[in-house]
């Protein structure tokens, strides 16, 4: 059997455990995680290097692929400029796929957002999985048949596969059965490659999970991150970002007592920025409130990190993407490399 490869989009509502899937097989963090649901705005890509494996037991092995795998924001029926992005990006990503794997919680009755991710699919008649997730949370599987009934009445999944993304139970299985279901094809990323988002991006969303984590009620939703200064160095990058909210009260909690919160907030995305560049990082985090951004075409089109870098791009006439990994030189001088930390500034 031949080489396989394809591009493989995940489809579900808010909080199914997409992005935690895009990352237990990835193996590692691409995407932001957190309990509250719209977590990811933008699609995601990861690329999954399958190496081949002999089928044993329940397992049927594969000859080895590659899957690009395209995590998208949670479906459902946008309310602002921000939603109608998110519903674009997923429209976006389901074109062209070659699979959907459509997820679900399994703990969640099935409900009109469920409805609203099929009839998705049902347009270009893609080859698709039902996923059922979460299955560390039922003690009695026999508890999955309606539901698998239920679902097979909606949708002609190929295959339905019960998983944990949580605990990565199920993976190996999963993955056998999405190369058989691939066409033959090259590898089209290289080896040690696992994600085609630009380090700037990620960094954005970095510091945005450290606010989701690290506040509550409103204020998840009523932010943004953007990166405005991106300087990568051997040994040092240095960052500059605004967190971006609605309201002044707001921007008081973001900001928090003698601005122990953003120091807090900009400490722990540092540390993680560190870990994904390889150097050490300068980051200098600044809060302001923007009313009604979320309903801004101007702003949410702004926060497009593929438009920023196009117009980063023409300003500067140089690539502004890392699609490397830094060299073995890089790795070895940035790991004795000391810097300053920890200079988290507010805004006035
Ligand atoms: P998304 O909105 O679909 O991307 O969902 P996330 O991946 O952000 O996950 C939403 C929540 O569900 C997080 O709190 C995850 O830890 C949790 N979660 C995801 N997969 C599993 C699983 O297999 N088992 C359990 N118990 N929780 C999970
Ligand atoms: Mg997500």
């Amino acid at each position: 059997m031949p080489f396989r490869s394809g591009f493989v989009c995940i489809l579900g509502r808010p909080n199914a455990g997409k992005s935690t899937l895009l990352n237990a097989l990835v193996g590692e963090k691409l995407a932001i995680i957190s309990p509250k649901p719209q977590t990811t705005r933008n699609r995601i890509q990861g690329v999954v290097h399958v190496p081949n494996r002999k089928g044993k037991g329940k397992h049927r092995g594969n000859d080895g692929g590659q899957i690009v795998l395209i995590d998208t924001p949670g479906v459902h029926k946008p309310d602002s400029s921000l939603g109608r992005k998110m519903m674009v990006e997923v429209r976006e990503a389901l074109e062209g796929c070659d699979l959907v794997l459509v997820i679900m919680d399994v703990t969640r009755k099935f409900d009109p957002r469920d409805q609203f991710a099929l009839d998705l699919l049902r347009g270009p008649k893609t080859k698709a999985f039902l996923i059922l997730n979460k299955v560390d949370l039922i003690r009695e599987k026999s508890k999955l048949l309606p539901l698998i009934e239920q679902y097979r009445k909606l949708y002609p999944f190929a295959e339905v596969v019960p998983i944990s993304a949580l605990k990565r139970k199920g993976l190996d299985a999963l993955l056998d059965m999405v190369i058989a279901s691939l066409p033959a094809g090259p590898a089209y990323f290289p080896e040690d490659q696992i994600t085609d988002q630009p380090a700037r991006f990620m960094a954005a969303e970095i510091i945005r999970e450290q606010v989701l984590l690290n506040t509550s009620e409103e204020i998840p939703y009523a932010t943004t991150v953007i990166v405005d200064n991106f300087e990568e160095g051997a040994r040092l990058t240095r960052i500059a970002a605004t967190i971006y909210c609605e309201r002044e009260g707001q921007k008081g909690i973001l900001v928090g007592k003698g601005g122990q919160m953003l120091k807090k907030i900009g400490t722990s995305a540092r540390l993680q920025i560190e870990r994904m560049m390889v150097t050490k990082v300068f980051l200098e985090l600044y809060v302001k409130a923007e009313p009604g951004w979320r309903d801004s075409r101007r702003f949410v089109e702004e926060l497009d990190w593929r438009r920023q870098l196009e117009h980063r791009m023409l300003e500067r006439g140089t690539p502004a993407l890392r699609t490397q990994e830094p060299s073995s030189e890089e790795r070895r001088v940035s790991a004795d490399a000391g810097a300053d930390h920890d200079r988290n500034q507010t805004e006035d």
